[in-house]
């Protein structure tokens, strides 16, 4: 009878074990996920090459020779290492598909056909050293030789990067959880590499059943989402060992002693004495062993917490905290202290209604982060239908980062939202609810002992997020309340403002009514008398034509005065109340100026005042508005005329500021200089003030005697609002005043360029116009 090798039947036993592992992997999981697929590619290539083994050596297939077969069975497992690599790349979640290495491992696979199927024709000696000598054998390269060191390599370069790849996986994670499964990987692929090394030097069986079971261990990491912590397993198993012979210990201990002891006492029985300590021992035995295990796992896990002392503790801390900062930094300082945890946060849930209600689902969470230990997080926002605020809203249970990592119904979870919760970079979410409803969310980072969060700590998370809900509350709505007495205080402001505003417009309105009664009623009086005497006059049949006409005279300038106090006192108020509309549009400063000196050329001459204009020709254009500015121009020219005796001296001087690699920075300065009564140095920045005159207000309409025309008091302030208007300056330099030395006053006028509160809208009408005017006069300027 024919003998089967034991070894085959071995073999084919592995590959029935590969085909349960296929069925199971098929059953549970579909093959169309990435991972699932290569896994289930790895376990079918690996169950080939494990039939195939029986079969190489019982010759079978015949047509192939063993050591084609053989060689078949090497590039298999090349084959596997880079599919081994692959899968560690899905388990791993590293992105993208790994072309680099697809790339590799095909050249590589080619390479090694190349050689071992000589598609190249090598000769079989590849390669012979040199320095041949009779007693040392040179150094040669088979081909064959070659091509299996080509084989062993790439596996080598493939299992290793996958090694090289998990560590830098278990060295980038800090969770626990993560860090657990990285390690079952790690011992999988401990088999896995084993195994290889065993196949490629021939020990069949002890590889094959190596290999199985690192795909065995594949599959399970692959397929299980909770995994028996590894740490906690190898500390039971210390704890029972030490217990273990800590017991014998005692127990033999105990026996040689007493028999030490007894021996010489009369009837001394070493069988009667085993038994009396085989029973003093059982009745101690539940005590001694619960105090060898409290002080054997203090010794492993370190000292722990007491649940209901950090609970009595945490109830009694937070309970009378009103301020959410203070209640966040005492709720996770508390935790943290407890659970030896570094970091975390607690986080406000405010819910904000969707488009309709929140019943159609399109509202959203805010979870605003509050202060609690190590470095503070972002706050963020999770939609209503968010898988991970659906859970915590509904299920009242805390969630791991871990679940949310690798659980299916998180996979569907928005990126923005899993950026922000990678962001935080949380080991575990304890939701907080009050009357059912989501109102807070505890965060907490990893435990500093790198332990994962057990069913114990998650229940007493859960019931200190119950203690933790009233303080929030009650929290929230003081912070709702100091929120609103900001916003009270704000507004406030805003009235108080708004009261100073109203209360400035009615005292400019009062202003206005005062002037106007005492300014108007001048121009109005001589109306008045005028046309009384006119009437008069005409009754009497005494109006001889000389002396009619210079009535109408008189009632005509009245009138005129009457306008121009009229017309100052509308564009006051429309700078106060800021309705000055400006026309702006690139302005010839030179031509302004002289269209006003050419208005005053009548009073000029009457005065016998001379008046001179210096550097405004060569003044670059400005971006104004050449109606208000020829008002500002004129008034200045009219002041200086007013305060300036006669046959004075009135001088313009234009200067061009900035350099031209600036163009914003440009600006223009216009100087009105006079050799007048001048100002008091107390007076130069009061003249700007509405309504304010220097000397005698009640007396100055009939000028200060000699000067005639003095007028409201507004004129300095309508050109001061107009140039501000432009993003200029105004001011007055005197040194001082006296009717009699005058010392005379400077008025400076400064306007940017291109200013920044004035948008040019090409060369506005009226300027055109004026240009038109002053073509003839100023050739030059064309
Ligand atoms: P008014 O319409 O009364 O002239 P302004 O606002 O133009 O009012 O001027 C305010 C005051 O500033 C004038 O009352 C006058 O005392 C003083 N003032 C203005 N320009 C000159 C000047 N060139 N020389 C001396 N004093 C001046």
């Amino acid at each position: 009878m024919r003998t089967v090798d034991p070894t085959i039947i071995l073999l084919a036993i592995i590959g029935v074990l590969y085909l349960v592992t296929l069925g199971v992997i098929l059953k549970r999981r579909s093959v169309r996920e990435w991972p699932v697929g290569l896994l289930v590619l790895y376990v079918v290539v690996s169950l080939l090459l494990t039939l195939g083994a029986p079969g190489f050596r019982l010759g079978w297939p015949p047509f192939l020779a063993a050591d084609v077969l053989e060689r078949v069975l090497l590039h298999g497992l090349l084959l596997l290492s880079l599919l081994f690599l692959h899968v560690g790349r899905s388990f791993l979640r590293l992105g993208g598909a790994g072309w680099g290495w697809w790339a590799l491992g095909v050249a590589w696979m080619a390479a090694a056909v190349a050689l071992n199927g000589n598609l190249v024709s090598l000769p079989e000696e590849v390669w012979a050293g040199n320095g041949r000598t009779l007693v040392v054998r040179p150094w040669t390269v088979q081909r064959q030789g070659l091509g299996l060191g080509v084989l062993v390599l790439g596996w080598g370069v493939f299992m290793g990067g996958a090694a090289v790849l998990t560590v830098r996986g278990y060295r980038q994670t800090q969770q626990p959880l993560h860090r657990n499964r990285i390690t079952y990987w790690s011992l999988a692929l401990g088999l896995t590499v084993v195994g290889g090394a065993l196949l490629f030097t021939g020990r069949d069986l002890l590889g094959a059943g190596l290999h199985l079971l690192g795909v065995l261990g594949v599959a399970y990491v692959l397929l299980t989402y909770r995994l028996p912590d590894v740490r906690q397993m190898g500390r039971q198993v210390a704890s029972y060992l030490i217990i273990a012979l800590l017991t014998a210990i005692i127990y033999a201990g105990g026996f040689l002693l007493a028999e030490y002891v007894l021996q010489s006492v009369p009837g001394y029985n070493p069988l009667l004495l085993g038994a009396v300590l085989a029973l003093g021992l059982a009745l101690l035995l539940d005590p001694l062993l619960s105090l060898l295990q409290r002080l054997v796992s203090g010794l492993i896990s370190g000292p722990g917490y007491d649940p209901r002392r950090t609970l009595r503790e945490y109830s009694m801390s937070i309970s009378n905290i009103l301020d959410l900062e203070r209640l966040g930094m005492v709720a996770v300082g508390l935790i943290s202290e407890a659970m030896d945890v570094r970091r975390g946060t607690l986080f406000v849930v405010h819910y904000e209604n969707g488009e309709h209600s929140e019943a159609d689902g399109t509202g959203r969470f805010r979870l605003r982060s509050v202060r609690g230990m190590g470095k503070r997080v972002p706050s963020g926002v999770l939609a209503f239908e968010s898988p991970v605020a659906t859970y915590l809203r509904l299920k009242q249970h805390p969630l791991t980062q871990y679940d949310i990592d690798l659980l299916p119904r998180f996979q569907r979870i928005a990126p923005e939202e899993r950026a922000w919760l990678d962001s935080l970079d949380m080991d575990v979410y304890v939701p907080i609810y009050a009357k059912g409803e989501w109102i807070g969310l505890l965060g907490l980072g990893p435990k500093a002992s790198g332990d994962r969060y057990f069913d114990d700590d998650m229940t007493l998370l859960s019931t200190l997020a119950d203690q933790t809900a009233v303080a929030l509350q009650n929290a929230r709505l003081f912070d709702d309340l100091k929120a609103r007495n900001t916003e009270n205080e704000r507004l406030n402001e805003e009235l108080t403002a708004a009261n100073c505003e109203l209360a400035r417009l009615d005292q400019a309105k009062s202003d206005f009514i005062d002037i106007a009664s005492h300014e108007l009623r001048t121009p109005l009086t001589q109306v008045q008398g005028y046309s009384d005497i006119l009437g008069e006059m005409i009754q009497e049949q005494t109006l001889v034509p000389e002396s009619g006409l210079q009535l109408v005279q008189g009632v005509r300038k009245a009138a005129r005065r009457l306008r121009e106090i009229v017309d100052l006192m509308l564009d006051v108020s429309q700078l106060d109340t800021e309705t000055m509309v400006l026309n702006a549009a690139p302005t010839s400063v030179g031509l302004i100026m002289n269209m006003a000196v050419d208005n005053w050329a009548a009073s000029l001459e009457e005065r016998q005042q001379t008046i001179t204009v210096e550097g405004l020709s060569n003044l670059p254009l400005v971006t104004a508005d050449g109606k208000r500015l020829k008002q500002v121009f004129l008034h200045l020219i009219q002041n200086a005329i007013k305060y300036t005796p006669d046959g004075g001296q009135i001088r313009i001087i234009g200067r061009h500021l900035g350099t031209d690699d600036l163009p914003e920075e440009q600006s223009v300065e216009v100087v009105v200089a006079d050799t007048g009564i001048g100002i008091a140095t107390e007076d130069l920045g009061r003249i700007f003030q509405k309504f304010y005159r220097t000397g005698d207000v009640m007396s100055h309409s009939t000028g200060r005697t000699k000067f005639k025309g003095a007028g409201p008091g507004l004129g300095l302030t309508m050109a001061r609002g107009i140039v501000e208007a432009h993003g200029g300056r105004v001011w007055a330099e005197s040194p001082g005043y006296d009717e009699d030395t005058c010392p005379g006053s400077e008025f400076h006028v400064i306007l940017p360029v291109q200013p920044r509160c004035l948008d040019s809208i090409g060369l506005d009408p009226f300027m055109a116009a004026v240009r038109a005017e002053h073509r003839q006069a100023f050739p030059s300027l064309q």
